[in-house]
């Protein structure tokens, strides 16, 4: 019967390509598979045709095959019998290898073939040796030590070997997977029964819905919506370095195209074999003044990322314009990054993985330590560590017919930016370029008479765009590359290349960087540079104050203010000065988010934050700060702490109860009321840590309604239980005045919520934001108090001490009031 003749023929048929399938080596699982499928089993018999390979193959080969028959760019079929040759010779090995292959051959034309472009692309007759996978395995293992210590065994080992080919993509597999077992066993031993468990996933917490808080009309929003503890690590919106290779932004240009820069495989690869694969930031502050509050957020965007992934974040000093830079604010910023807790990029390694940092560190010199590792010490970088690098790219630059010396004055450019119209000298021949440009060098051309602009877009939609100057004379020596340049590069030029020089990850800036990503882009892929990731947050504005350095500066070199520390400044010398920590002001930057929102935030959030933060760690202590006007001594015991233990020495202090105690003017009135929990005539209250007492006489200076004394009784049993308590200072011994130190008080610098914007913000300064109190009087135990120590005075405020302090007297600085003005539901949870 025919039909059963045609079943049969089919059987046949299919037996002799499965036959053909095994021969080339695969397992007979995946054989039946390609079988079921028509298309795949043409592609395989026809790429088995094309091999010469009837006779069979070897497994590892025949697996390569299978995968050019499933993969293969439909569109470059004309050089497929190339690739396979480079398959059957043994020349590709791997799967790395042929998707590099399979980029390749799609893009390229039939005949630009090019075998030394191909090769060096698909890292032919590169081998990796065992030595370099066996440390880049040990890398890999030490960078994810916690989980494989906590998982053993079930740790997802597919997951490392991933991280070993995103280094070593052309490393032998094989090689690479007995390596890590060996090394894993090293480290975990034997198995143990639990290993064989199934790993329990935890479950998600379901998220509790996000209660919506109304904000009252008069508050400012936060600058980002509430911050919830679930979503409290900020920098989780970051992507890996591994993963920048994906597109994030579009540059449209005049003519009507849209480019989308993205970074090719081989330029990620080179990227993060010379990183490691680790996440690598910078802060680029320009040495022209003192940090602020808003660069406490920089820097928590910068060396906070770095230090949540286990990377490394630059300081690095952007110090191209050689006018405003003093060695005074150098040497501050590094120190104030210290005592917010961050720690510039350094580095200490032992030459078995330098290798893997080899072409990282090129452009460093390495410090030998005398024993057989390299320690190198690169705390910090300038941005005129690069000037010859960024000169050599420059001239690559006009060589690539991307960029020309211009003689336009700075007004002339303006008004053709304006009118978007090329410069006379935009075409000018590129030899021209290179020798004015050369001039420029040699000093040969004055200053302002010629500038390098890049060749960018005149006409496009964002004027950042519009031929950027790179270059420009300046006869100054430079602070730290000395009298060797007259020509200096402008930060447009440098940053992105520096950047990309010291393979930073992420870039990360304000948003007034935004328009000028298109031209960080631009620059590197007319250089043909590797991309770092790019993203903008917005600026940390605080209400009642000024940001900006050079607002700052005047407020300082006018003598507004004290100093660049002067407590009402919110500078972080200021902020440290009067009292508040390093912790408090990573809270609140936490607190108020990574976001890309730009919102004043109120000041006393900050002061939420610092407030919050000395609760728990500001010691307790009595402070009389107005005061009014016979012999035991009684010592009491007062609260350091509202929580110290009994039995703890530095839980308590020891505070004098004499016959003449002082207490606040505002805790007396001579006429009582409901509300008023002080002491009038005929009322008790409690002296705080002592006793009750009860007035029974008022003395007035003479002819006037001055209270100067008032006479109480004591009730030493303490059988009264008066509503009041009131803090007190009393004579240390019969006749001697209490300890007299003096207090300064601060309010808002400013009035207005945004004094930067007013034309005349300095006839917006407030002239209370500082009250000094000379005579304030204090328990005995304050006298030992040291510079920067801290302490809630019960029922005033935080205070620290200035370093104004000197041995005759105690100067204490108000850091926070005690009570919060800030709305409580509005309070990020940090
Ligand atoms: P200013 O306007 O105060 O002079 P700047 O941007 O010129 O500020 P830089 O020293 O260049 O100051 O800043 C170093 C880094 O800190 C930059 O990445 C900058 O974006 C960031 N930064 C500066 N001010 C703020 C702010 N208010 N909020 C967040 N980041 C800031
Ligand atoms: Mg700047």
């Amino acid at each position: 019967m025919p039909v059963e003749e045609d079943s049969n023929a089919k059987a046949k048929k299919d037996g002799e390509v499965l036959e053909q399938f095994l021969k080339i080596g695969l397992d007979e699982r995946t054989a039946q598979n390609v079988l079921a499928n028509s298309k795949v089993t043409v592609n395989l018999l026809e790429v088995i045709r094309e091999a010469e390979i009837q006779e069979g193959c070897g497994k590892a080969t025949g697996n390569l095959l299978y995968t050019v028959s499933t993969k293969y760019p439909t569109n470059a079929l004309e050089h497929r019998p190339r690739l396979l040759k480079y398959v059957i010779s043994n020349k590709i090995k791997s799967n790395p290898q042929l998707e590099a292959a399979f980029g390749y051959l799609s893009v390229v034309g039939s005949d630009k073939f090019d075998a030394d472009i191909f090769e060096d692309k698909c890292g032919i007759g590169i081998d990796i040796s065992p030595d370099v996978i066996k440390v880049t395995v040990e890398r890999v293992l030490q960078n994810n030590m916690e989980l494989i210590l906590a998982q053993r065994y079930r740790m997802n080992v597919g997951g490392l070997l991933g991280q070993v080919r995103e280094l070593q993509p052309w490393a032998d597999g094989k090689i690479v997977k007995e390596e890590m077992d060996t090394q894993l066993k090293k480290i975990l031993g034997e198995r143990l029964p639990e290993d064989e468990e199934k790993l329990v996933k935890k479950k998600k917490e379901k998220k509790p819905k996000a209660e919506e808080t109304k904000a009252a009309a008069d508050t400012p929003k936060m600058d980002s919506d509430k911050i919830t503890p679930e979503d409290s690590n900020p920098f989780a919106i970051f992507p890996k370095p591994q993963e920048n290779i994906t597109v994030h932004t579009e540059i449209f240009f005049s003519d009507g195209s849209i480019w989308r820069p993205r970074n090719s495989r081989e330029k990620l690869q080179k990227h993060l074999y010379a990183t490691g694969g680790k996440v690598f930031t910078r802060f680029p502050p320009e040495p022209n003044g003192y940090l602020h509050v808003g660069h406490a957020k920089a820097m928590f965007v910068d060396f906070g990322l770095a230090q949540e992934t286990g990377g490394y974040c630059y300081l690095r000093y952007d110090d191209t314009n050689p006018d405003a830079e003093k060695l005074e604010y150098i040497e501050h910023i590094q120190e104030i990054i210290g005592w917010m807790g961050w720690k510039p990029f350094k580095v200490g390694f032992d030459d078995a993985s330098l290798f893997l940092y080899h072409t990282f560190f090129s452009n460093n010199v390495f410090e030998c330590n005398g024993s057989d590792s390299f320690v190198l010490e690169m705390q910090i970088t300038f941005s005129s560590d690069y000037f010859q690098e960024l000169y050599d790219l420059a001239v690559q630059l006009i060589k690539r017919g991307h960029a020309y010396v211009d003689h336009q004055t700075s007004d002339e450019i303006k008004e053709y930016r304006e009118k978007k119209l090329d410069s006379p000298w935009r075409d000018r021949p590129v030899a021209e370029s290179l020798k004015l440009f050369d001039d420029m060098r040699r000093g040969m051309i004055e200053e302002g008479k010629a500038t390098l602009r890049m060749k960018q877009d005149m006409k496009n939609d964002n004027f950042n765009m519009y031929d950027l100057i790179a270059y420009r004379i300046k006869f100054t020596t430079h602070p730290h590359a000395g009298d060797k340049w007259c020509i200096y590069p402008s930060y447009d030029y440098t940053h992105c290349i520096v950047d990309s020089l010291e393979n930073i990850t992420h870039s990360l800036c304000t948003l007034e960087f935004e328009s000028r990503r298109a031209s960080y882009y631009w620059l590197l892929e007319a250089l043909d540079m590797y991309l770092p990731y790019v993203w903008e947050y917005s600026r940390l504005n605080v209400s009642n104050t000024v940001l900006s350095k050079r607002k700052l500066n005047r407020l300082v070199t006018e003598n507004w203010v004290d100093g660049w520390d002067d407590p009402r400044l919110m500078t972080l010398a200021a902020l440290r000065r009067r009292g508040a920590s390093p912790e408090a002001l990573n809270a609140f930057c936490r607190g108020v988010g990574i976001t890309r929102s730009d919102n004043i935030i109120r000041m006393d959030l900050l002061e939420h934050f610092i407030r919050d933060d000395l609760n728990k760690n500001a010691r307790r202590s009595m402070v009389i700060i107005t005061n009014f006007k016979d012999s035991v001594v009684e010592e009491l015991e007062a609260k350091s702490w509202p929580e110290g233990k009994d039995g703890d020495p530095s839980s308590t202090y020891k505070v004098p109860l004499t016959r003449v105690v002082y207490i606040e003017k505002s805790d007396f009135r001579l006429v009582n009321s409901k509300e008023f929990y002080g002491l009038s005539p005929g009322k008790s209250v409690l002296l705080r840590y002592a006793y009750p007492i009860k007035c029974i006489d008022v003395i007035f200076k003479e002819n006037t309604q001055e209270v100067i004394e008032i006479h109480a009784e004591y009730d030493q049993a303490k059988t009264t239980k008066p509503k009041g308590v009131l803090h007190w200072v009393a004579e240390p011994s019969a006749g001697v005045d209490p300890l007299k130190i003096e207090v300064r008080l601060f309010d808002k610098l400013f009035l207005s919520e945004n004094p930067g914007e007013l034309d005349d913000w300095l006839a917006d300064l407030n002239p209370n934001s500082k009250v000094v109190i000379e005579d304030a009087l204090a328990v005995p135990a304050l006298k030992h108090a040291k510079i920067g120590d801290k302490f809630q005075f019960e029922r005033i405020g935080y205070f620290c001490v200035d370093r104004d302090t000197t041995a005759e007297k105690l100067v204490f600085n108000r850091t926070v009031t005690l009570r919060s003005s800030y709305p409580k539901d509005l309070v990020p949870q940090s």
